[in-house]
């Protein structure tokens, strides 16, 4: 559905009335817009450039990757506007809600509806990792439900600039390859287990409520996380199948070569074969 041609200078609001805030993070907002001349709802994510310090240049690049991105479980990117300071996505509304608020709502929901979602995001984060894309803001509140009905897909809604947002090995890596240590293309590749992390936390926490690792001491709580030190707690685990456990202690591995991949996660019984229990949770 996107352009060929490339970002759009013209006023957005030109196009677009710009309507009520959805959501902000700290380098963005995200409101609801509706298109002038269709009165198609629509998503505007708004970008402070100086969120992206200093790499700017890299900007039209990874707008050309999120203009390719087209999958059902990913939210679409429609177009792209600029100013000097300020770049605007404009996405797919996506109207159902949260996954964790709806989930609340329900009061109750089974293993198989845990594996389903779980399914479709894993689908999504395949696709992405097979464009060369690292998600790295994988979390339920980036997990929307498109539509308000109750067999709706889930959608990722936050494909965001995380690469750019972000430190890491790929602002360090962007020169030539063919001078690149096996390390650092190693690194690059485990790099993408880290959204199997996130995985594996997003599941523990649609089956039992609370989150795997936790204290108010930030310095316990990473060493928590570094040790992967987590438990199947009693009694709240008890009812859960030993399917879902095995699964989610593949993803919750601390070593990302032992980590499941995509494919492997998506291969697992509890999420591809019968095994995820027709029973309610909680
Ligand atoms: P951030 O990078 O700041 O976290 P997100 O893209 O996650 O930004 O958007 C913030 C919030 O805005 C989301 O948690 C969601 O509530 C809302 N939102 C984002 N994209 C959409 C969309 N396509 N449709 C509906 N709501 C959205
Ligand atoms: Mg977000």
């Amino acid at each position: 559905p996107v352009k060929e041609s490339g970002t759009n200078n013209e006023d957005i609001s030109a196009t677009y009335e710009i309507k009520e805030k959805l959501g902000e993070g700290s380098f963005s907002e995200v409101h609801l817009a509706q298109h002038r001349l269709s009165k198609r709802l629509v998503a505007i994510k708004c970008v402070h450039k100086r969120a992206l310090r200093g790499r700017e240049a890299m900007l039209e690049n990874e707008i050309a990757v999120l203009r390719k991105i087209d999958h059902e479980n990913i939210v679409s990117l429609e177009d792209t506007f600029e100013t000097p300071t300020k770049l605007y996505l404009v996405m797919t509304l996506a109207t159902g809600g949260e996954l964790l608020e709806r989930i609340v709502e329900r009061g109750s929901y089974t293993e198989m509806d845990a594996s389903r979602v779980i399914r479709q995001v894993l689908g999504a984060v395949s696709y992405l990792h097979q464009l060369g894309i690292v998600h790295r803001d994988l979390k339920p509140e980036n997990l929307l439900y498109e539509t308000p009905l109750e067999d709706s897909k889930i959608v990722i809604s936050d494909f965001g600039l995380s690469k750019m947002e972000q430190q890491g090995v790929f602002s360090t890596t962007c020169g030539t390859p063919a001078y690149a240590a096996p390390e650092v293309l190693e690194q690059k590749i485990y790099d993408k287990k880290v959204d199997l992390w996130a995985m594996g936390v997003i599941s523990y926490i649609l089956l039992c409520g609370y989150p795997p690792f936790y204290d108010e001491n930030d310095t316990q709580l990473y060493r928590q996380i570094i040790n992967s030190q987590y438990e199947f707690d009693s009694p709240y685990w008890d009812d859960i199948s030993e399917s879902a456990k095995d699964f989610i202690s593949h993803l919750l591995q601390r070593n990302p070569e032992k980590r499941a991949d995509c494919d492997q996660a998506l291969q697992h019984p509890w999420i591809s074969g019968g095994a995820a229990l027709e029973k309610n949770i909680h």
